[in-house]
């Protein structure tokens, strides 16, 4: 078994003190790839620095602090092969730590930026549809996930009318608020499936025993991909193959750099 991590947050205080055997642990645990998620200019230059293939981009928490420097920046970031995606970019209008009109100008430039690039986005929507879906039509975006999906099935048919790949994260082993998911991941077709775990966010909170400090990490996938697989009536590993094939596919991985530099251990 070969998975990819499509969306793992590596560069996280919560990783600092023990990386190289987080690494080891998704490793072995058959987590051949994962891609660290840029949250923000400062977050991505971070994870190259720590030899990750990554994506570049502003979550959209931190619109309020983006200026003319930021699309500039992640321009000349994108230009490293080791960036697969420009994000992670959206909408939040749960936490709303950043005004809507803010979060609206930086998604719009940084699709402008996936766009002009050639990469795929990385999307983050709450409680933001269908604004969210309004302005990914009315720019014409195709290649994209739509990560840490969580949302009702309008919203799932709205993303998956655009064309969008669709990630699942272990919010689908959470049966207080995620077991509509359980039903709705029957809906996306076997070739837009992705499979992440956020980490260190959002650990299965079916998992026994829970991790210590209840921090996630990568190598608690084939937890997410079990759960799914059963979700679907099918085999574990026909669903590791098929999201292994999509995430390679879409973000353009390859395999021979995937399995050295994205999971090199690093000196501790
Ligand atoms: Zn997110």
């Amino acid at each position: 078994m070969q998975l990819v991590d499509i969306g793992a947050n590596l560069t996280h205080p919560a990783f600092q003190a023990d990386l190289p055997q987080v690494l080891e642990r998704a490793r072995a645990a058959g987590v051949a790839t994962i891609i660290a998620t840029g949250t923000t200019v400062e977050e991505t230059r971070k994870a190259l620095a720590l030899d990750f293939l990554t994506t570049a981009g502003v979550h959209p928490h931190h619109a309020r602090e983006c200026g003319p420097e930021t699309i500039p920046a992640l321009r000349d970031l994108a230009k490293d092969p080791r960036v697969v995606a420009i994000g992670e970019c959206g909408l939040d209008f749960n936490r709303n730590y950043s005004p809507h009109p803010d979060q609206e100008e930086w998604f719009r430039k940084q699709i402008e930026l996936g766009l002009e690039a050639g990469k795929p986005l990385f999307l983050h929507s709450r409680d933001a549809h269908p604004r969210f879906a309004r302005i990914l039509k009315d720019m014409k975006v195709r290649k994209a996930v739509a990560h840490c999906f969580t949302g009702e099935r309008e919203e799932l048919r709205a993303c998956l009318d655009l064309g969008l790949h669709i990630g699942i994260t272990g919010w689908i082993c959470d049966e207080r608020r995620g077991r509509h998911l359980l039903e709705l991941v029957r809906e996306v077709p076997r070739d837009r499936l992705l499979l992440e775990t956020d980490s260190p966010y959002l650990t299965p909170r079916d998992m026994r025993p829970q991790p210590k400090a209840r921090r996630n990490e990568p190598a608690f996938l084939p937890h997410i991909l079990r759960t799914v697989a059963r979700a679907l009536g099918r085999p574990a590993e026909e669903i590791a193959a098929e999201t292994t094939r999509n995430a390679t596919q879409l973000f353009g991985i390859d395999e021979s750099r995937s399995s050295s530099a994205a999971q090199r251990p690093l000196a501790a």
